[in-house]
């Protein structure tokens, strides 16, 4: 199931189709084993134009629209979900940084993220809680020349292998609540930065980890967005990542599917291929279905985006409904498999894994929900 494309978009399509099936597909399990994403690999796809189109021309991006990240996206989680987060996050950290970073620190980074040269990781949560996330304890103190950091950032993608992370810390008084806090650019060479790395289920090269700040000064040039606006004019970049990441998830799910759909073509059971029996071929139908359907909804929300109209309760949909969506699917297709699918040989077992840890990531379904009724309830009035 696709969706109508421009010359242009066809022509990322294919470039990131290519790419994914000769560099990232064939090495997607063993890929589980290396300690951190290539960084040959990102520079090979910042070469190839496929990180950060949607960045500003300005700063080495090619100022296209976000639908066309989604496309990029969609191609390359179908061969390796977890190199993808270097498309989700360079586009969720670029577009915040260049909407509200000053020039020059702008110009310092965007045009190495988009060459990929430089990861950028996104630390909001803390030890003490990620859903309540203006509800933040790393504190940073203002001085003559800038801000001065300390306190803990807790399950951060890319933690100990990003160049920089972009820091949300309470400027304000616990009283501020959201509105006291505020976002910094954060060189992760910074005197007084240290990150750990976490043991996980599944996205092992992204490695998610703790960031540890020990009075660590920040100049204001670093700041974001003016002081105590952080939560309220930045988050606004998840709007973007929570459509990207439910097209990333039914990427994944995809490649699962058409896997299946081959697998029943060729194995028998009671004299004929499984594909003639209904009970194989119809759950692997909804699945089909269900993927379309959440496909589109990711897409319809990217071009509301692109048409700058209001899509938050969209982006909330596509963040809860894709990642469950693509567990459920990859989950039938393990079991499509039989026995060949419990084991790690074949690719069901890491990519359940890897998609699930965004059913976390990024916001639980519980929250998006929350914030999928709050625009609803505005919207009634
Ligand atoms: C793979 C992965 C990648 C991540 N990457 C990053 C990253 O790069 N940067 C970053 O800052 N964070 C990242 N996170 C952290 C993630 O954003 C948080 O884990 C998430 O927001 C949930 O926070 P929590 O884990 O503290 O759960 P809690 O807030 O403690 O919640 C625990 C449970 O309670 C539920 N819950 C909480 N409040 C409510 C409520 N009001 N109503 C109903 N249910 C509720 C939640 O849905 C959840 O099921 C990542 C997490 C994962 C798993």
């Amino acid at each position: 199931m696709t969706i109508p494309l421009s010359e242009e978009q066809r022509a990322f399509k294919t470039a990131a189709e290519r790419f994914a099936r000769e560099k990232l597909a064939p090495h997607y399990q063993a890929r589980e084993q290396e300690p951190a994403i290539d960084r040959k690999l990102v520079r090979e796809m910042g070469a190839l134009g496929l990180i950060g189109t949607d960045l500003p021309e300005s700063h080495g991006g090619l100022g296209l629209p976000s639908e066309t990240t989604g496309v990029i996206i969609e191609a390359l989680a179908y061969g390796d979900f977890n190199v993808a987060y270097v498309q989700l996050l360079g586009s969720l950290c670029g577009q915040i940084i260049a909407r509200h970073a000053a020039g020059d620190l702008a110009a310092q980074w965007l045009p190495r993220i988009v060459s990929g040269e430089c990861l950028v990781s996104l630390a909001l949560t803390e030890p003490r809680g990620g859903s309540d996330a203006a509800n933040l304890a790393l504190s940073a103190r203002p001085t003559d020349t800038g801000y001065v950091l300390n306190g803990e950032k807790s399950s951060i993608s890319i933690a100990d292998q990003a160049d920089a992370s972009l820091v949300f810390a309470r400027t304000g008084t616990p009283e501020d609540g959201a509105r006291g806090v505020s976002a910094f650019l954060v060189p992760m060479n910074a005197p007084g930065v240290t990150a750990s790395r976490f043991s996980d289920l599944g996205s092992k090269i992204v490695a998610r980890g703790s960031i540890f700040f020990d009075d660590v000064q920040v100049p204001r040039a670093n700041r974001l967005a003016a002081e105590g606006a952080g939560f309220v004019q930045v988050m606004q970049g998840f709007d973007f990542s929570r459509a990207l990441i439910g097209l990333q998830c039914i990427a994944a799910a995809q490649a699962s599917l058409d896997e299946s759909w081959a697998y029943v073509s060729e194995r028998k059971a009671f004299g004929a291929p499984l594909s003639r029996h209904q009970g194989v071929t119809f759950p692997l139908a909804e699945h089909e279905s269900m993927a379309a359907a959440v496909r589109q909804l990711c897409y319809h929300t990217l071009r509301l985006r692109d048409a700058g109209q209001p899509h938050t309760a969209e982006a909330a949909m596509c963040k809860w409904l894709g990642p469950k969506t693509a567990v459920d699917i990859i989950h039938q297709c393990l079991l499509t498999h039989g026995h060949y699918g419990w084991s790690l040989d074949l690719p069901h077992q890491q990519r359940m894994r890897d998609v699930m840890g965004l059913e976390i990531g990024d916001g639980t379904a519980q929250i998006m929900k929350l914030i999928i009724s709050r625009e609803m309830l505005n919207r009634a009035r």
